[in-house]
């Protein structure tokens, strides 16, 4: 590779499963990819374990979803222990509302997920992946990016882009080398994580009432016990996480000695029967970059933020930031909108990511108390909430609807919920149909919805199509399964929705009217842009551009 200078139109640094992710779907949506990652191997530590329906939903958007159930399993909720050992809490996954949906919370083993991601890109001639390449430097600027590093046998490379997608993780040398702070939210936990195949039953200790539903493997157990705060989850197969606050005085290394491992562990199961695969000792803190785009390049994953994983969140955070980047990504490098339209990615991501982390912060910093009177306190006050809430909280509630950004101000922001369609006979998803494209979707054809034909040349040629969805399917029209849709467009009172291609929901239309002000509203922000407008973000301090990484990282 030396003195080679390697191109394409969008680099991705670090094959993480947020890389892995972003590369799958930027190759989907055409673009020229190459991939530098430092190692060879996926990371061998254990971390995440669950996932959400929205990120199966992407999975299908990149065509693996269906090969990814062969490796996960549904998560039914989780289940919080008092420090009396009884019940305080619970989280319940809503079962999929149809043949077609997905499971609200999925279990996997995340090696197993970055192999299958990582094999899913060998289907494109578009993505070239560079492992061993260690990148240490980054020049960005709005209309390009220039890198630099060392590959395994220290020889120097070069690579340019239109885009840059920094996607390395925790410690991000481009976030380093672009001057980019970290604000911290200040939570700050060590924990011991320990993956193991368990061979044979499980016991459970006897001062602990342990539900059913945890017995048999279908729900987590979180142990509020101001004693040994402690998480079990069940794994797919054989594989058990259990994950363990370290309390003051607790040294890292000791608490990964095997010979301790297995003493935690024997509460649980005969040490006989325990096959350690892995453990680590993790900080969980919970932090936020202040800036996710800095010229051409975007911060994504771990690199924009870190999330106490007490929802399983943290990497669902970085699949959605590629969901929601690519996309603009595509539409921007076509029909150069302003800039605006891709500061956006930040307004919308960020909040919605730190709503996620303000929730996993208040979980850990409740599962965490050590003190026996404050978790007494705790525990009064989840069993009344639980009361008053009946148990019916899902996971899924958790996640937000996007606040701010490119949104119907009044109606917008809600995912658009999952919708099986019959299309010639065929009992499809309607995300299939979506294909990743802007959408009109609506019971009403657009004669109906008094389109003009004006309007809907703009709107195909931004890349919008229009969907009719109704009771009988024909050529012009999908087939409405069990009228679902017809129910939930009536619900919501609209006769229309403009749907991106992120399946996020633009707009909902009480009226004709209503739709064309919402197409017109979008289009002018979809359209080849005003020049003149500036970024919204200031974006070029020259100085920190050309900063060089080696030596000069925090
Ligand atoms: C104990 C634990 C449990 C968790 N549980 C969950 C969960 O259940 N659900 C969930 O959604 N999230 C969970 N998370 C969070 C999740 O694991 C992370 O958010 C996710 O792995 C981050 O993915 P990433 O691709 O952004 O970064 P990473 O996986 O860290 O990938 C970064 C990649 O970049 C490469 N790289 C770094 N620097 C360079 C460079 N200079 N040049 C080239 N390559 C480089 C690295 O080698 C690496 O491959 C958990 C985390 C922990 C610690």
């Amino acid at each position: 590779m030396q003195g080679q200078v390697l191109s394409a139109d969008i680099i991705i640094v670090g094959l993480g499963p947020v890389g892995a992710v972003a590369a799958n779907l930027a190759a989907t949506a055409g673009f020229d990819v190459l991939v530098l990652e430092k190692e060879f191997e996926p990371f061998a530590l254990p971390r995440a374990i669950v996932f959400d329906a929205e990120i199966m939903r992407i999975f299908d958007q990149i065509g693996l979803a269906e090969e990814l159930t062969g490796i996960t399993r549904p998560l039914g909720g989780s289940i919080y222990l008092g420090s009396d050992g009884h019940p305080i809490r619970s989280f319940h996954s809503r079962r999929p509302a149809h043949s077609k949906a997905w499971w609200q919370s999925n279990i996997f083993y995340q090696p197993q997920l970055e192999a299958a991601l990582r094999k899913g890109l060998a289907r494109y001639p578009n993505v070239r992946i560079e492992q061993g390449c260690e990148v240490q430097s980054v020049v960005s600027t709005d209309d390009s990016v220039t890198l630099t590093g060392k590959d395994i046998s220290k020889r120097h490379f070069e690579a340019k882009a239109r885009y840059l997608l920094a996607c390395d993780g925790a410690s991000s040398s481009i976030r380093k080398c672009l001057g980019i702070g970290l604000d911290d939210i200040g939570f700050e936990e060590r924990w011991l994580v320990i993956d193991a195949y368990v061979n044979g039953s499980m016991r459970w200790p006897e001062f602990y009432e342990i539900p059913p539903e945890v017995r048999d493997g279908r729900y987590s157990l979180m142990v509020c016990d101001p004693r040994q705060p402690a998480t079990l989850i069940p794994g797919v197969g054989k594989h058990r996480r259990w994950e363990y606050m370290l309390l003051q005085g607790e040294r890292d290394e000791e608490a990964r000695q095997p010979r301790r491992i297995l003493e935690r562990l024997s509460d649980w199961v005969d040490p006989g029967n325990v096959e350690i695969i892995r453990s680590a000792v993790y900080r969980f803190r919970a932090l936020v970059a202040e800036t996710w785009r800095h010229g051409s390049t975007f911060l994504l994953g771990d690199a924009a933020h870190q999330t106490p994983p007490f929802f399983g969140q943290g990497m669902c955070h970085g699949i959605r930031d590629a969901a929601q980047l690519i996309w603009r990504l595509s539409h921007a490098f076509r029909q150069a909108p302003n800039q605006r339209f891709l500061d956006d990615y930040q307004v919308e991501r960020e909040p919605h990511v730190r709503e996620i982390i303000a929730a996993s912060v208040r979980a850990g910093a409740a599962v965490c108390i050590t003190d026996p009177e404050r978790a007494r306190d705790r525990d009064n006050e989840f069993r009344t909430t639980e009361i008053a809430r009946k148990g019916t909280v899902a996971i899924a509630d958790i996640v937000p609807p996007i606040r701010s950004g490119l949104i119907d101000a009044e109606t917008g922001g809600l995912r658009l919920p999952e919708f099986a369609v019959a299309d010639d006979g065929a009992v499809v998803r309607l995300d299939t149909k979506l294909n990743g494209r802007f959408a009109i979707l609506s019971p009403h054809d657009s004669c109906e919805l008094k389109l003009e034909p004006r309007t809907l040349a703009r709107w195909k040629a931004a890349g919008g199509q229009v969907i009719t969805i109704g009771a009988y399917g024909s050529e012009e029209m999908l087939c409405d399964i069990e009228e679902r849709f017809a129910n939930w467009m009536s619900e919501s009172k609209a006769i229309a929705i403009l749907v991106r291609p992120d399946r996020y929901i633009y707009g909902l239309a009480p009226t004709a009217s209503d739709l064309h002000r919402q197409i017109s509203d979008l289009l002018g922000q979809l359209e080849p842009g005003d020049a003149a407008c500036p970024p919204s973000k200031p974006t070029q301090d020259k100085e920190a551009h050309e900063s060089l990484l080696v030596g000069g990282a925090k």
